[in-house]
């Protein structure tokens, strides 16, 4: 049986990114994968509460809270998404997830600095730092070949 693996849903082109900007991850690996249904969809952002579009939020790495561009708590959100993302895991035993680099939730090497100015820093988003923490290997955009390697072994 194929590895199932956890994916940002925006990557399968749905409207649910903050800005509502449809950015479907166009790849080979992806149609082949889909087409072994190897995928759990997940958007953690919408699951926890949040709408499209919605406000851009960056994390706080101090303080590991997330804060929208108008100094909004919305960290209660990312957190209900990570939990259910995790919860999604668990239940399909899932080992691995492919998410958007970058994002306050699902960014796996880099996240915005979260002075919303555009810089990237080393860091994790909510989702990915949980399962991460939980054992789930997260991959992302950049690093595909990465897990090609690692599934159906
Ligand atoms: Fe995509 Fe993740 Fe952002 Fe949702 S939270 S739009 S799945 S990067």
């Amino acid at each position: 049986m194929f590895d199932k693996i956890l994916i940002s849903h925006c990557f399968l082109g749905d409207n649910v990114r903050y800005n509502s900007e449809v950015m479907a991850f166009d790849h080979p690996l992806l149609v082949l994968w889909q087409q072994q249904d190897r995928f759990l969809a997940i958007c953690p952002e919408v699951a926890g509460g949040l709408r499209v579009p919605r406000e851009a939020a960056e994390l706080q790495l101090s303080s590991n809270s997330v804060i929208t561009v108008s100094g909004l708590n919305v960290s209660e959100q990312f957190i209900s998404g990570a939990k259910q993302a995790l919860t999604l895991c668990q239940k399909h035993h899932i080992r691995f997830a492919l998410l958007k680099e970058s994002s306050p939730s699902c960014g796996s090497t880099l996240i915005y600095d979260g002075s919303f100015s555009n810089k990237k820093i080393a860091g994790q988003g909510v989702t990915s730092q949980l399962l991460t923490q939980a054992g789930i290997r997260v991959f992302s955009e950049n690093n595909l070949e990465e897990l090609v390697k690692l599934l159906d072994k």
